[in-house]
């Protein structure tokens, strides 16, 4: 269409069009000044190490951007009669996530980790629904990411919270003695937790769940130290969610487009959300109603730029390489820990998965997590997750992720190492970090109740 022969008036009504606009009379320069400012204001994956623990902020690919942005992909729309390729991706997709972990089907609709938490959840409510029994609690340990016990909420079920022991894991006495109450649907675990252990009785712990009735969900947000080693099916999990924004590169941590596809096994598929895909010999069909399925849980199919990175990048590595993934993932977080230790605190002192964590209890004059992380902006890196998991006092929660070099993880160690000895020698510097933000400290609460959304 050329533009210079629209008539105005056709297209959009008299009513409806504006005689003036107000728009910013700035010289080209001032315009692309302002943006490349604000960029470099920004922090990401792509300017260096990002140790910030659960997110699995590694780096990806910038082969899965191109390949999602392929007009074949992304002008594409879900209505259109001719979708059999984005279908047999999807299918596909699924059936690698299938190998992955260990489940025998998939839906690859949630929009989120938490998102597929709560389709998970759902499911298992219209399990028991379906077989009439009355199941209103769900097991979660105090070691669960947050949105574990927010999404049980949602689901409509009461949370029974199960206290860590030393080691960080789930203690079985305490468990059976919390099956004993009945009408308990299950557990929802993350393995390794939050706390980066890994728990070594998770055969026992789903044996006793499921010996009292109940099915086990795993939270596989962080699947990346199992890649290849370990599934959660083994583990005697039923149904699973993945993080395919976390584990299967696609940038994340601005509030992007996620994906939380929910994995189930055989006894739970007519139960998964709708549409939900069948191959069958003459191709992949779509189921659109099931009297058992949940039923609709989001528009379509879910976010499929996502879904297309993480095939790539499946497809890219292979077996052999996603393996790789996960040892050094295991690898990095445990060279960092074990340098680390020299210097701070380790409160569960075992070898960790993905991540591990500090805490701020031996530093000196009164130095908090919040102080060390500020500073560490000043150093010009990103800070690790803070107070998080809430069992630690002080927590510096760190996942280097398989993506950093030896070089990278050495001068982060160097930089924790400056920030020690500077909270023994010129603790003011640190309580006042950081200098070189464009934001010093801010008053979260205010910030959070009475936010200042311009200047
Ligand atoms: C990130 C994370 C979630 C939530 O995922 P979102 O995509 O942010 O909703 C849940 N559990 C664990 C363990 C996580 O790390």
């Amino acid at each position: 269409m050329d533009i210079r022969t629209i008539n105005l008036d056709e297209i959009i009504p008299k009513t409806l069009q504006r005689k003036d606009i107000s728009i910013p009379n700035v010289p080209e320069v001032e315009i692309v000044r302002h943006f490349i400012n604000l960029s470099q204001k920004n922090y990401g994956v792509d300017t260096g190490i990002y140790p910030l623990g659960s997110c699995t902020m590694k780096y990806n690919p910038k082969i899965n951007e191109i390949i999602a942005r392929l007009p074949e992909f992304s002008q594409i729309h879900p209505l259109q009669e001719k979708n059999h390729g984005a279908l047999e991706i999807m299918h596909r997709l699924s059936e690698s996530l299938e190998e992955i972990t260990g489940m025998e089907g998939f839906t690859l609709q949630p929009a989120a980790g938490a998102h597929g938490e709560l389709v998970g959840l759902l499911i298992i409510k219209k399990y028991f629904e379906n077989k009439n029994l009355k199941k209103g609690k769900i097991i979660i340990p105090d070691s669960a990411h947050g949105t574990n016990p927010a999404s049980a909420k949602m689901a409509g079920f009461s949370i029974i919270e199960l206290k860590s022991d030393e080691n960080g894991e789930v203690p079985l006495d305490q468990l059976e003695f919390a099956m004993l109450e009945g009408d308990v649907a299950g557990i929802m675990l993350t393995n390794p937790n939050t706390l980066g252990v890994f728990d070594r009785q998770i055969k026992e712990i789903t044996r006793i769940v499921h010996d009292n009735g109940g099915l086990c969900y795993y939270d596989g947000a962080n699947l990346n130290p199992m890649l290849g080693i370990c599934r959660p099916k083994d583990m005697g999990f039923d149904i699973v969610h993945l993080n395919l924004h976390k584990t299967f590169s696609t940038p994340h941590g601005g509030g992007g487009p996620g994906s939380g596809p929910i994995g189930v096994v055989n006894e739970l598929i007519d139960f998964l959300p709708e549409p939900f895909l069948i191959s069958t010999k003459d191709g992949i069909i779509c189921r659109e109603s099931n009297d058992k399925s949940i039923g609709r849980i989001k528009a379509f199919w879910g976010n499929f730029g996502v879904i297309i990175r993480a095939y790539a990048y499946i497809l890219a590595l292979g077996a052999d390489g996603l393996k790789k993934v996960g040892q050094i993932a295991v690898l990095n977080a445990n060279y960092l820990r074990v340098l680390l230790q020299q210097n701070y605190n380790l409160p569960y002192n075992r070898i960790c998965k993905h991540e591990f964590i500090l805490s701020d209890r031996d530093m000196a004059n009164d130095i908090t997590t919040e102080d060390i992380a500020k500073r560490i902006l000043d150093y010009g890196i990103y800070a690790p997750t803070i107070y998080f998991p809430l069992i630690v006092q002080g927590a510096l929660m760190i996942e280097p992720t398989e993506t950093e070099s030896k070089k990278s993880l050495d001068s982060f160690v160097e930089i924790m190492n400056k920030i020690k000895e500077e909270a023994k020698d010129n603790p003011e510097l640190l309580k006042n970090a950081p200098y070189r933000m464009p934001v010093k400290r801010l008053d979260a609460v205010l910030a959070a109740r009475k936010p200042v959304l311009h200047d």
